[in-house]
């Protein structure tokens, strides 16, 4: 794997693509264990991130991925907005001064990203979040010698909907307690389209 700016901003440009079609379908699963607002919140955080990378010319991926960072920070909101924003914000460290990076590096600054999450939210696995999905695809590229899109997209899937009959612990989905299992969480979901997107734009 060669992981570039240019790859960056097609990973970045597709997980907008994402949020804007399946804006309704994670609106609806926060409305069953949240606000209801959390298709509401990628969507719009996304689509700033797309306009932000768009403007600009980076020399490295460290430098897109930090303005993707702020710019998640800034306009997603919610939980999920410093989360994801600590995630992209790690791996904008990893990938400091770098215009290509390999599959080691790649991996690293996404278990920097998960390991910057869990301190962020005070979360662990198994607490029907976002950190169900990119535990497994962390521990998934360990696995592994070299980038594999579809059984990475496979993992993240499966993991997604394990979520579903897990019982809240963190976040609003706490609050129903016993009635959150039987619904996927909505940050799983939306984790689950941004390692789609990674799958559909990296190459082997
Ligand atoms: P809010 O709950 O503030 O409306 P969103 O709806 O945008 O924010 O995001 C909700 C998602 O955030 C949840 O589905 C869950 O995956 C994730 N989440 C909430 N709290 C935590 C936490 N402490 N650690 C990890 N993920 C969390
Ligand atoms: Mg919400
Ligand atoms: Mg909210």
């Amino acid at each position: 794997m060669h992981f570039t700016v240019k790859q960056a901003k097609e990973w970045l440009l597709q997980i907008n693509d994402h949020m804007q079609e399946h804006k309704q379908e994670l609106t609806r699963l926060d409305q069953a264990i949240g606000d209801g607002d959390h298709g509401i919140n990628m969507a719009r955080g996304f689509k700033e991130v797309v306009k932000k990378v768009n403007e600009k010319e980076y020399k490295t991926v460290g430098d897109i991925m930090q303005d993707a960072a702020m710019t998640i920070i800034s306009k997603v909101g919610g939980a999920a907005g410093p989360l994801y924003g600590t995630a992209f914000l790690r791996m904008s460290l990893a990938f400091k001064d770098k215009v290509s990076i390999d599959y080691k590096t790649f991996t690293r600054g996404l278990d920097d990203a998960l390991q910057g999450m869990k301190q962020r939210g005070k979360a662990t696995t198994g607490e029907k979040t976002i950190l169900d999905v990119w535990e497994p695809v962390v521990l998934f590229l360990e696995e592994g010698e070299s980038f594999q899109p579809q059984a990475l997209a496979d993992t993240a899937k499966h993991a997604m909907e394990k979520t579903k009959n897990m019982i809240a612990t963190k976040g609003r989905a706490a609050y129903f307690k016993e009635k959150s299992k039987g619904h996927i969480d909505p940050g799983a979901m939306s984790s689950y389209y941004i390692f789609l997107a990674m799958a559909e734009v990296l190459e082997e």
